[in-house]
């Protein structure tokens, strides 16, 4: 038994977790439960922060999270409530795979499978920010050795796990030489641990347009937060929805497991959602503690509704799909 924390956060949270939940139980997952409440429930219930003391002390404690979709308020207190919990995780490691679904899925891109592994609490996003002058603003982007070793040491080791053969590492250290050099010149040096994983390096942009147009020449990406932001928003919609990816946020002890998606409020309530990218998740983290089979027999059930073409509306298209069904029907469908 893996004790877990599991928050259903809002919009289309509740449904797809409950979808997710039912299968998790069904599949025989060994899961003990501790539920909390994160988001705008929270947020309006007076607690600006968007999650209580004590629902902190529980993801601490289990270490393990899985997290449903948050709404962020309009002009709202709580806007970064997922880059604190990244960083109150520790949480170095952003790894999201992008793979299209040929031909069960309509897809510009019928032989994508990769992996982008993305740096998660240094560079821009370390929220140093002064106004030096009234004209003038800085943004500290801040790169350390240590957490550049740490993200592409995790991209090599996870290559060599999953049996994946390529690294690519994308960075512009062609014009900010010192962090985005030292990420690329710390790439090199790990790359020779790894004799067996080819490897290149791209410049940034016209690695971002290489992966619009060709994503089949990309195995793993390992790249600085904010640029990695970018492209795993790319490589999530060129593959088809992004309905259907799920997410690890990897630390050194704690790790969160989400879908890629936001939490949709515009079909929130109507059992419309598709719950794939949060069923996603949950298979990475039943891989994560070790809970493999029940995570195959999982992905296998998951394969099977989709290449039965019983979708749900957002991944619906004729010719490709059979049956257009509801959040409840597709689970239900995927559970028998
Ligand atoms: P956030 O700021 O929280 O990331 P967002 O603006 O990126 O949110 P999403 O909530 O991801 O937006 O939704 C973008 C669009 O995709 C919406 O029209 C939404 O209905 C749709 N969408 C997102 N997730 C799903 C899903 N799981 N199933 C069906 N449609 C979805
Ligand atoms: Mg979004």
């Amino acid at each position: 038994m893996t004790r877990i924390t599991v928050a259903k956060g809002d919009g289309i949270g509740p449904e797809i977790m409950d979808a997710t939940l039912r299968i998790l139980k069904v599949a025989g997952a060994q899961l003990e439960i501790d539920e909390i409440e994160v988001g705008e429930k929270v947020y309006l219930a007076g607690n600006t922060s968007g999650i209580a003391a004590e629902s902190w002390d529980t993801i601490r404690r289990n270490k393990i999270f899985l997290k449903a979709p948050i709404t962020t308020p309009q002009g709202g207190g709580y806007k970064s409530l997922n880059v604190t919990m990244r960083k109150a995780m520790g949480l170095y490691a952003n790894v999201r795979p992008c793979m299209s679904f040929h031909p069960f899925i309509a897809t510009k891109h019928p032989v994508m499978d990769l992996v982008i592994i993305r740096e998660n609490e240094e560079d821009l996003y370390a929220g140093i920010e002064h106004q030096q002058t009234d004209e003038v603003i800085q943004c500290l982007k801040l790169i350390s050795r240590p957490g550049c070793e740490k993200i592409i040491r995790y991209a090599f080791e996870y290559t060599k796990q999953q049996g994946r053969k390529k690294v690519t590492c994308l960075t512009k250290d062609n014009i900010m030489k010192q962090t985005d050099g030292l990420f690329h010149k710390v790439f090199d040096e790990i790359a020779l641990e790894y004799p067996e994983i080819r490897t290149d390096h791209w410049i940034i942009d016209i690695g971002a347009a290489k992966l619009a147009q060709s994503p089949e020449d990309f195995d793993v990406i390992v790249t600085l937060n904010l640029y990695g932001d970018i492209i795993s928003d790319i490589a999530a919609e060129i593959a088809g929805s992004v309905g259907l990816g799920g997410s690890a946020n990897i630390g050194e002890e704690c790790a969160m497991f989400e879908a890629i998606h936001g939490s949709a409020p515009d079909i929130a309530g109507k059992n419309m959602g598709n719950p794939s990218g949060l069923i996603q998740a949950a298979v990475m983290l039943l891989t994560h503690i070790g809970q493999t089979g029940v995570a195959q027999n999982i992905q296998n059930a998951w394969l099977k509704t989709i290449e039965e073409g019983i979708h749900t509306k957002d991944i619906f298209k004729s010719g490709f799909s059979k049956k257009e069904v509801s959040t409840s029907e597709f689970t239900a469908h995927l559970i028998s």
